[in-house]
C-alpha cells in the first residue's frame, strides 16, 4: 500500500511537490471538527447552503485556467479536455444550488386518514475516496448534492493529485463554507478503515477501482454504514450498421480515446456487425494512428501520457499477454519511445474468453474490436462481462438502437452518443461496476434518511 501524496508530472516523470500524509489524532482532530460543522450545518436554511454551493461553482469558473493547468500537471489530461473538466464540475455544482433546495423538500404520500409525508434529512459526516482521472468532476458530483442536502463531507483524494485536492478545499473554503464543512484528508489506505469506524462519520462513497471499492465496502458494511461505489467499467459500443461510418467512427475514436481512455465510462470493447467491420476497424485505425503524442499543456498535442509510470505498464502488460495469448494486434501495443508514461493507441482483434483483454477493463488508449454476425450475437457477447456500467449503440435506425440499448444489462446506455455525463442525468452501474447513483435527483437520495412523519 502507499500512503504518499505527490506531484508527479506524467509527461516527464519529474516530481513536483510532494505531502505529508497524516494519521491518529491529527486526522481525529478533523473528523471532529466535520462533526461539530454537521451540527450547525444542517440546521441552516437549505437554501444558504446551495447558496454556498453556487459561489464555490462560481469560484470554478473564476479560476478555471488554474485549475485546468493543475489537472494537466498532475494527471496528464489535454489541457483542451482539462478545461471542459473544470467547466463540467462547475455546472454541476451550480445544478445543485439551482435544484438541490427542491429535490430534497418534503414529499406528501397518499394516505386515506390524517397527513403522512417523508423528509429528506441529511446523515452526517460522510468520507468520500476520489480518484485521479477527472480530479474536480469526481468530487463535486460527491460533495455538491450532500453539501446542498446538509451533509459534511471528508475527501481522501489519490494520492497522485494533491495539489487538485487541496485547491478544492480552498475553493470551499473561499466560498464560505464554515470550517468542517468540506474537509480534505492526505490519509493512507489503512487510516481510510479507521475513519470507516469512527462512529463519527455515517457513509463512504468511493470512486475507483474494484480492490478499492471492495475494501471500503466492505468495511462500511461491517459497520452497518452505507456505501456508494461506482467502480470500473468495460463498456461497448456496438455498431449495427455502415450507415454515416465516419460520423460512427468519428464518435467510437472520441468515446475511447476521451481523458488518453481512462474513464470508467469510455468506450472499451466495440461489437460490429460482420458487414460493416472492415470499414470500421480500417476508419478507427485511422483516427488512432493520427493521434500525435506530447506535452499535453500543449494545444496541439492529441495524444496526452497516461497517468502514471504504473498505469502506462500495466496497460502495455495486459496487451502484451493477450497477444500473447493469441489475440491479434491490428495497431500500436507498445510504450513509445519518449519520456513520460506515454502508451500507442492500440486495437486489439480476435479476442476470446479467457484473454486477458476479454475480461478485464483496459484503462487507457486500447480498443477491443470484435466481429458478430447479428443482434444477437451482439448483445450476448455485450452482457458477457462481469462489469456493468455504461454503453453505446449506434444505429441509424433509432427504433432499431433502441431496441438493442435496453437489452445491455447495464446502468446506462446510450444511443447514438458515446456513453457521458451530465449534471441532470443519473450515474451508475450494476455488477462489479458498483451500486448507487450519482448525480440528478437520485444522486441526492444516496446518503439521506427519507424520514416518515405520520400524522393523525
Ligand atoms: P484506485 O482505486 O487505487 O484509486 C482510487 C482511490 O481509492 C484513491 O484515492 C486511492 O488512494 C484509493 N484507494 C486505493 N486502494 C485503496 C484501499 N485498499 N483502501 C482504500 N482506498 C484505496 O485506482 P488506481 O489509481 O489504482 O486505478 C486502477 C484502476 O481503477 C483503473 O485501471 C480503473 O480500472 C479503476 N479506476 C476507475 C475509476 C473510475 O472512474 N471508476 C477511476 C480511477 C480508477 P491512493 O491514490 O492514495 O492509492
Amino acid at each position: 500500500h502507499k500512503s504518499s501524496f505527490a506531484t508527479v508530472n506524467p509527461a516527464t516523470g519529474e516530481t513536483v511537490a510532494e505531502f505529508d500524509a497524516i494519521e491518529g489524532e491529527e486526522a481525529d482532530a478533523r473528523l471532529e471538527a466535520a462533526n461539530r460543522a454537521f451540527d450547525a450545518w444542517r440546521r441552516r436554511p437549505i437554501e444558504e447552503r446551495a447558496a454556498v454551493v453556487g459561489r464555490a461553482g462560481a469560484l470554478m469558473r473564476e479560476r478555471k485556467e488554474e485549475l485546468a493547468q493543475l489537472i494537466t500537471l498532475e494527471m496528464g489530461k489535454l489541457i483542451a479536455e482539462a478545461r471542459g473538466e473544470v467547466d463540467l464540475a462547475a455546472s454541476i455544482l451550480e445544478y445543485y444550488a439551482e435544484n438541490g433546495p427542491h429535490f430534497a423538500a418534503a414529499e406528501p404520500l397518499d394516505v386515506d386518514e390524517g397527513e403522512a409525508y417523508l423528509l429528506n434529512e441529511p446523515l452526517g459526516v460522510l468520507l468520500g475516496v476520489m480518484p485521479w482521472n477527472f480530479p474536480l468532476y469526481q468530487v463535486v458530483r460527491f460533495a455538491g448534492p450532500n453539501l446542498v442536502l446538509g451533509n459534511t463531507v471528508l475527501v481522501k483524494h489519490a494520492g497522485i493529485c494533491p495539489q487538485s485536492a487541496l485547491a478544492l478545499e480552498s475553493l470551499f473554503f473561499d466560498a464560505e463554507a464554515p470550517e468542517g464543512v468540506y474537509t480534505n484528508l492526505f490519509v493512507g489506505h489503512e487510516e481510510i478503515s479507521r475513519i470507516i469506524d469512527s462512529p463519527v462519520v455515517r457513509g463512504a462513497s468511493l470512486t475507483g477501482s474494484e480492490k478499492a471499492g471492495a475494501q471500503v465496502a466492505e468495511r462500511a458494511g461491517r459497520n452497518m454504514k452505507p456505501s456508494l461505489l461506482e467502480l470500473g467499467g468495460s463498456d461497448v459500443f456496438i455498431v449495427l450498421d455502415g450507415e454515416r461510418l465516419e460520423r460512427t467512427v468519428g464518435a467510437a475514436a472520441a468515446g475511447r480515446m476521451a481523458n488518453t481512455g481512462q474513464s470508467c465510462v469510455a468506450s472499451k470493447r466495440f461489437i460490429v456487425l460482420a458487414d460493416v467491420y472492415d470499414d470500421f476497424v480500417a476508419g478507427l485505425r485511422r483516427a488512432f494512428e493520427e493521434l500525435r503524442p506530447g506535452d499535453p499543456a500543449d494545444e496541439s498535442t492529441t495524444l496526452g501520457p497516461l497517468s502514471s509510470e504504473r498505469a502506462a505498464a500495466d496497460l502495455v502488460d495486459q496487451i502484451r499477454e493477450t497477444v500473447e495469448q493469441g489475440a491479434e494486434l491490428v495497431t500500436g501495443g507498445r510504450r513509445i519511445d519518449r519520456p513520460g508514461a506515454f502508451v500507442e493507441p492500440t486495437i486489439l482483434a480476435g479476442v476470446k474468453p479467457g484473454m486477458r483483454a476479454y475480461g478485464e477493463e483496459l484503462f487507457g488508449p486500447a480498443a477491443v474490436i470484435y466481429r458478430v454476425a447479428d443482434e444477437e450475437e451482439a448483445i450476448a457477447l455485450a452482457n458477457d462481462s462481469q462489469y456493468g456500467l455504461g454503453g453505446t449503440v449506434f444505429c441509424a435506425d433509432v427504433e432499431r438502437g433502441r431496441k438493442v440499448a435496453e437489452r445491455v444489462e447495464t446502468g446506462m446506455v446510450w444511443v447514438n452518443h458515446p456513453t457521458s455525463t451530465q449534471p441532470d442525468l443519473p450515474f451508475g452501474g450494476i455488477k462489479r461496476s458498483g451500486y448507487g447513483r450519482e448525480l440528478s435527483k437520485l444522486g441526492m437520495q444516496e446518503f439521506v434518511n427519507r424520514k416518515l412523519v405520520r400524522v393523525l
